[in-house]
């Protein structure tokens, strides 16, 4: 394995670079928008088009292609042992003016990870399948992870029945036009795949920040999100004396300010984040007596977050007294922490150190298939930077010799996987 990455005459890395980005500018050219950044949302006509533009890459490299029902499209390298697959993958639905990393990367390093692999190890003894999963974001309709979740059998018809896109159009009528309908949920799902492995871009800055090719991911971060209601009185600003008021903005900068001076004290692997807030009335000359903000916390760690909670609950109890406002609290998502398996996290590492890679073992900030499929598949995943930490946006950007890298990774940890005993 050492000789098939490092020797140049084997798989040059500069034209590795190469191949990947002009795969990655292809591939965005299927829902490139005005903006030049890439529009393809799950069941739309760009997003057929790029999956049929794959399904005819897939099977120029001389994989089997095909889709299962709800669209989920695989290229499969059969092993001498057909009982097993180790599977790759990613998804190719973007946000509205995405750019050319989130998702498709993985597609696109996946297949030609496997190509290699094809090309100078020939058959493997498992079966090596790359997926372009059919959605992930949830940008076009209120529901994410369905090509993930509906090959481990945990999504069902009646989450997405009643559901619809920013124009009304019905999620089923959509899959039904792309040529796509449910899958048997009698049928129970596929008991082949050994393992997951996902490369994605990181969404982040450590990497960049650390000078590191390829991240380790470890485990995907669990979270609970609030919405916090603080109510005071409503009053007129000029005639109401700063002793006598209930001001609502005033408490809620309190808790505010205490909450993230903490997450800070705690620091790292925990954030937390007050991503939105309304004020009311919202008029310049009243005393506003309401506010409504939201808390979003992640950690790697469950009892850390349910530790947090503890001291948000008693933080913004005692603030409330202190400014004599009545405030309610609303968890409305707990999602726990997703530990990858940490075999495979070992392989992963032992190919980079074997391989000379620029790695960091880290955990996911942000949400990916990977946590999906690791219920129930041993599953692991490796990040490449993202310039900026900028994501879900046109200016998405990773180095060529990053991509590289990563690519490498995947090769690597494929072949541990798929070709040996
Ligand atoms: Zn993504």
């Amino acid at each position: 394995m050492h000789d098939l990455i490092q020797s140049r005459e084997e798989l040059d890395f500069e034209s590795l670079a190469t191949e990947i980005t002009e795969r990655l500018r292809w591939l965005g050219g299927f829902g490139r928008d005005s903006t030049g950044g890439v529009s393809r949302l799950l069941y739309s006509e760009e997003w057929d088009a790029a999956q049929l533009a794959l399904k005819d890459w897939m099977e120029t490299e001389g994989f089997v292609a095909r889709y299962d029902e709800i669209g989920n499209l695989s290229g499969i390298v059969e092993g001498t042992d057909t009982s097993e697959t180790i599977l790759t993958g990613s998804h190719i639905d973007t946000v509205t003016n995405g750019g050319l990393y989130d998702g498709q990367f993985g597609i696109v390093a996946g297949i030609l990870a496997i190509k290699y692999l094809k090309k100078y190890h020939g058959q493997p003894i498992r079966n090596l399948e790359i997926v372009s999963l059919a959605e992930e974001e949830g940008s076009r309709f209120p529901y994410a992870f369905w090509g993930s979740k509906n090959i481990v059998g945990t999504a069902n018809r009646k989450d997405v029945e009643m559901i619809k896109d920013f124009n009304g159009i019905p999620f089923v009528k959509a899959m039904n036009e792309s040529g796509y309908t449910f899958r048997d949920e009698t049928k129970a799902p596929r008991q082949d795949l050994k393992a997951f492995v996902e490369i994605h871009v990181e969404q982040g800055n450590v990497l960049e920040t650390e000078k590191k090719s390829v991240g380790v991911v470890h485990s995907i971060v669990g979270q609970r999100r609030f919405t916090i209601e603080v109510t005071g009185e409503a009053n007129h600003a000029g005639t109401t004396p700063m002793g006598y008021r209930k001001d609502a903005v005033y408490a809620a900068s309190h808790m505010i300010y205490d909450l993230i001076s903490l997450a800070k004290r705690l620091g790292d692997p925990l954030v937390m984040t007050v991503g939105k807030m309304e004020v009311s009335p919202n008029i310049v000359n009243v005393v506003p007596g309401k506010v409504i903000f939201t808390v979003d916390v992640r950690h790697t760690d469950k009892k850390a977050i349910v530790q947090f909670t503890e001291m948000l609950t008693k933080n913004i109890n005692d603030k409330s007294n202190e400014h004599a406002v009545q405030t309610s609290i609303d968890m409305w998502l707990d999602a726990d922490p997703v530990p990858m398996d940490t075999k495979i996290v070992e392989i992963i590492e032992n190919q980079c150190k074997k391989n000379d890679l620029n790695y960091k073992l880290m955990h996911s900030g942000a949400g990916h298939d990977a946590q999906i499929f690791a219920e129930t598949v041993p599953t692991a995943m490796l990040f490449v930077p993202s310039r900026d930490g900028i994501s879900h946006n046109p200016a998405e950007y990773t180095e060529p010799a990053d991509l590289a890298e990563g690519v490498k990774a995947l090769i690597a940890t494929l072949y541990e996987l798929a070709y040996l005993e």
